[in-house]
């Protein structure tokens, strides 16, 4: 693994390795960006230069085994499921005020800092406020707007931009078994992100946006067959994410191939039947939209994401409005 081996984000890449070449590291680093774009791997890719003997991420030195195989006692990885809460916060508090154990330095990756409670962000920020020299912050979020400014002001920014679909196409192509045609599909349709691919590649899911499709194209009908959908789309946020995100890009291919009549322009490419299929009024189309983007806005603060993403099937359905 290099830094070459990532795909994308060739600035980034170059501003890091130039804090690793002058060996200046910043304290902190805020890494944002859209979910699974690979943020995460390059502060791996980062710690593992650290840490090198050779200072090359070699592979074959102690510490670079040691980081292989996860046990390096120097990297401190922070994730969780649901919310980054007091367990972690402790961890932030007592681990990291004392000596690194093996190298002189330790890396603490905070990855989706924006689920950190108060507690652990408090916690985080006293750390921060008076860093002891040894220690270096990855604090990565694809919502950079839920980090607290008095975090986010001491840390060195570093955006990162979605991937095109050539980098996509280029991912796809050589880590999975596909066929051309469902590479060039998959990257059209993963909204610059490689978990995004990841997501589609899944059969249930694949399958589940067909049927959203089917629903707002009314070619599936009924109550019940929306309200099953629903369930399903709005399981995790990460679902409900992803089918909102996938509701807009079906609106916006309808609108393009009807105002444009270019069909080489939309993204679902194998959704053409249901595209023209739905009965198009550019005001179903504006209100739809507005309204997919307003569950994603409530979907924040709101627990009952089923409830949400039914009433909007409801509303966005054309054949109940
Ligand atoms: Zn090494």
């Amino acid at each position: 693994m290099a830094f070459e081996d990532i795909i994308g984000h060739d600035r980034q890449k170059r501003f890091l390795k130039f804090f690793l070449e002058n060996k200046n590291i910043p304290h902190a680093f805020l890494f944002c960006g859209q979910e699974g774009i690979g943020k995460k791997k390059i502060a791996m890719e980062f710690a593992r230069h650290l840490f090198c003997q050779t200072g090359n991420a070699c592979g074959t030195c102690r510490p670079c085994v040691k980081l292989e195989r996860g046990s390096h006692p120097d990297l401190v990885v922070i994730e969780n499921e649901g919310s980054i809460g007091i367990d972690d916060s402790r961890l932030i508090t007592k681990e990291i005020s004392e000596y690194p154990f093996e190298s002189e330095k330790r890396v603490i990756i905070i990855n989706n800092a924006e689920t950190m409670t108060i507690e652990a962000a408090n916690a985080l920020l006293k750390t921060i406020e008076e860093p002891p020299p040894y220690n270096h912050f990855f604090i990565i979020t694809s919502s950079e707007r839920d980090i607290p400014m008095t975090i986010r002001s001491r840390c060195t920014r570093v955006p990162f931009s979605v991937l095109s679909p050539v980098q996509l196409e280029q991912y796809f192509q050589g880590s999975k078994s596909l066929d051309a045609k469902k590479v060039s599909l998959v990257s059209s349709i993963s909204f610059g992100s490689i978990g995004g691919g990841l997501f589609w590649l899944d059969d249930d899911n694949f399958s589940l946006r067909l049927k959203l499709a089917e629903i707002i194209s009314g070619q599936r009908k009924g109550f019940v067959a929306s309200s099953s959908v629903a369930e399903m789309a709005s399981r995790t946020d990460r679902n409900m994410a992803m089918y909102l995100a996938f509701l807009l890009s079906f609106f916006r291919d309808l609108f393009v191939s009807h105002e444009t009549g270019d069909m080489s322009r939309i993204v679902n490419t194998d959704l053409v039947d249901e595209i023209n299929a739905t009965k198009y009024d550019l005001g179903r189309v504006e209100r739809s939209m507005k309204r997919i983007q307003e569950s994603i806005r409530i979907m924040r603060y709101n627990v009952n994401r089923w409830l949400i993403f039914e009433n909007l099937l409801i509303q966005i359905t054309g054949n109940r409005q």
